[in-house]
């Protein structure tokens, strides 16, 4: 064990880190990375953007913190104003926080709040999928579909039912339509089966992140969804905490699909990591009931301060300035062209998938028979630090209990160039090189 007094898992080997500039970081040794993977698929305008540096500081020369029963503060106000746009107006109220977990945590109040009001207080049970992530803490955790994070904890998380989802890489079915069809017909059945007067909503997102490395939904799945919470009078969560903010090239993954969800988390790529910013959405409707109700009953400290606003402000405006939602497709489009030449060279690349920049490569032992690594063998690790050591950043995620195989994630600031691209790709065919020469 480290001797340090940092309370996390570290490897003894970690860099210390020094500074960064856009797309690029600097450890204390000199040593230079791309970061391919925005940290935690969060610097979504990349290292040291002076807009925002300069509009944080012009908060700081004002106020940093007030505290929202005391005050109204205008960049907050403003804030929420500019997501409801983008939104299309669709949701209409916004709830800040300060992280992921927070956002889905207050989504899962606000549901049981507004059955709880609404004379329903039976509906307070949530249906979300196998895999799926959606944070650590254990409201968020007991939707998260991954047996390793919620197994020791299961005594105290009320977890959720949960139903397959979707996979278009290892689906059993004969089409993608039935595999989607079957999925559907089972998460009615896990409904009924619960009984459909006790759920108060379901969860998703809409592409995999940190879960299923880039896994997509569909059209149909989508519908499919909406139509199952309309007829069993549920409520349609979607955690867009890492798809959302333009990742995928929408402002919001389910723009993508023109199924809207009623209540929206929403995290990383609003504070873009200059600071902790995140936010639930909802429907005026669902606010509106609470309201009548008593008010939601939920709140932390640092919840919508003007120095978090400020900075979700600024990112939103390089994000406009800097036409980030084209970059984001145009980019999304070279990096998924040229991962696919990748696939023609490497053996060990299984299955790509996602959207925009975010895209997501499974790695197989065997790619005619889909075979994942064994989980033990810790394919993932390998790759990231053989990739780390030659100065690529990438997101790993270990093999899914054998829902899918290791793979990682490929997710650069959406600020990303051609020449950023060419540069990434070039370090991950060595990478992948030095992979499949370790495990020839
Ligand atoms: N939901 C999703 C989809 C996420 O990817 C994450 C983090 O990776 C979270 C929730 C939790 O966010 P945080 O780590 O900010 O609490």
């Amino acid at each position: 064990m480290s001797n340090n007094a940092l309370f996390y898992l570290t490897s003894e080997t970690m860099p210390v880190v020094s500074h960064a500039d856009g797309i690029h970081i600097w450890d204390t040794d000199g040593k230079h990375y791309i970061d391919a993977c925005s940290g935690a698929i969060t610097c979504n305008i990349g290292h040291n953007h002076p807009a925002v540096k300069n509009a944080m500081v012009e908060q700081l020369d004002k106020i940093a913190f007030s505290y929202r029963t005391q005050f109204e503060s205008q960049v907050a106000l403003d804030l929420a104003e500019q997501l409801v746009e983008l939104t299309a107006g669709e949701l209409d109220k916004v709830y800040f926080v300060g992280s992921g977990s927070e956002a889905v945590e207050s989504a899962i109040k606000l549901a049981i709040q507004y059955f709880v009001c609404q004379g329903q207080p039976e509906r307070h049970r949530f249906v979300s999928l196998r895999p799926s992530y959606h944070g650590s803490t254990l409201g968020a955790l007991g939707l998260t579909g991954y047996e390793p994070l919620e197994a020791p904890f299961r005594s105290v998380t009320q977890g959720s039912i949960k139903v397959p989802s979707p996979d278009l890489y290892r689906y059993q079915e004969s089409s993608v339509e039935e595999h989607i069809t079957s999925l559907l017909e089972q998460t009615e059945q896990a409904i009924q089966a619960a009984g459909a007067e006790t759920i108060a909503a379901i969860v998703l997102e809409p592409v995999g992140g940190a879960s299923t490395g880039g896994r997509m939904v569909t059209q149909a799945y989508m519908e499919g969804l909406r139509t199952l919470c309309d007829r069993y009078g549920c409520l349609f969560i979607m955690d867009e905490v890492l798809s959302g903010m333009g990742r995928t090239g929408q402002w919001f993954a389910y723009q993508h699909f023109g199924v809207a969800p009623d209540i929206l988390a929403l995290a990383k790529g609003l504070g873009s990591g200059y600071y902790p910013i995140a936010a639930m959405l909802a429907r005026g409707s669902i606010v509106e009931q609470v309201s009548q109700g008593g008010g939601f009953m939920h709140g932390h400290t640092y919840a919508g301060n003007p120095l978090a606003c400020a900075t979700g402000q600024a990112v939103i405006e390089v994000m406009k300035s800097e036409h980030l939602l084209d970059n984001c497709t145009q980019r999304g489009n070279e990096l998924r062209e040229k991962l696919e030449q990748l696939a023609l060279k490497h053996p060990s690349i299984g299955n790509i998938r996602g959207i925009g920049l975010l895209q997501g490569v499974e790695l197989v032992q065997d790619r005619n028979a889909k075979k994942p690594f064994p989980a033990s063998f810790n394919a993932y690790a390998k790759l990231t630090e053989l990739a780390k050591a030659r100065g690529l950043l990438i997101y790993p995620r270990r093999s899914l209990d054998g829902l899918a195989g290791d793979h990682f994630l490929v997710t650069p600031p959406l600020t990303v160039s051609q020449t950023d691209i060419d540069d990434i790709i070039d370090l991950l065919d060595g990478s992948l090189s030095d992979f499949e020469h370790l495990v020839a």
